[in-house]
C-alpha cells in the first residue's frame, strides 16, 4: 500500500461501487452488456456512439437541455441520452450541408444530413443525467422520436455507421479560399 494516497483509494472505492451499481441496473433491465455499451460511453465520455455485434445494432443519442434560473443566475445542462437497439430511420427531412469529423479521420468532411429525422427501435432506453443532483435515471420508452437539428444530423451519423461502415463524405480540400473585398 506504500505510496498510494488517501485520495485513490477513495477514487478507487468510489469507481468500484458505481460500476457495481451499473452492473446491478444493466441486470435488472435484463438487456445484454453489449446492448448497454453506447450508453455507457455517452455518460462517461459524451458524444453519440454506435456498436453493431453479431446481428444488433445500437446506438446512443445525446440531447443536452440548458435551465437557467435568471434571479439566481444559476442553472444546469440536463442530458438525455436515447438509447436505440436496432434503430429504424422511419422518415427524413430537408438537407444540410455541414462539415464533420469523425472518428481517425484527420480533418473534417463535407457531408449532407437531414435536418429532422424519425427514429424507432426494437426497444428505447432514455437516461437523464442531472449534474446538480448528480442522478443517472433511466427508464424504457416508447418511440417513435423526433429529432431536429444537432441530433438529428447525429442520428444519421450514427445510422450511416451502423448501415455501411465510414461515413462517405466530400473532401475538406473541396473547400477554396476567397477574399471578400
Ligand atoms: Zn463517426
Amino acid at each position: 500500500m506504500e505510496g498510494v494516497k488517501i485520495k485513490e483509494i477513495e477514487d478507487f472505492k468510489k469507481q468500484l461501487s458505481f460500476s457495481l451499481k451499473e452492473k446491478e441496473i444493466i441486470e435488472r433491465l435484463s438487456i445484454p452488456y453489449d446492448i448497454f455499451l453506447p450508453l455507457i460511453f455517452s455518460i462517461k465520455f459524451g458524444g453519440d456512439w454506435s456498436l453493431k455485434f453479431n446481428s444488433t445494432n445500437v446506438m446512443a443519442i445525446k440531447e443536452k437541455i440548458t435551465s437557467y434560473d435568471e434571479e439566481k443566475a444559476v442553472g444546469y445542462t440536463l442530458e438525455n441520452i436515447f438509447l436505440f437497439n436496432n434503430p429504424i430511420m422511419k422518415d427524413q427531412e430537408g438537407t444540410v450541408y455541414r462539415l464533420e469529423k469523425c472518428g481517425n479521420k484527420k480533418e473534417r468532411e463535407i457531408v449532407k444530413r437531414p435536418y429532422q429525422v424519425k427514429v424507432d427501435a426494437e426497444f428505447i432506453l432514455k437516461a437523464s443525467l442531472n449534474p446538480m443532483t448528480k442522478k443517472i435515471s433511466l427508464k424504457k420508452v416508447k418511440g417513435p422520436f423526433v429529432f431536429t437539428g444537432a441530433n438529428a444530423y447525429g442520428v444519421s451519423h450514427e445510422m450511416e455507421h451502423l448501415l455501411g461502415d465510414e461515413i462517405k463524405g466530400e473532401s475538406f480540400f473541396e473547400f477554396e479560399y476567397e477574399l471578400d473585398d
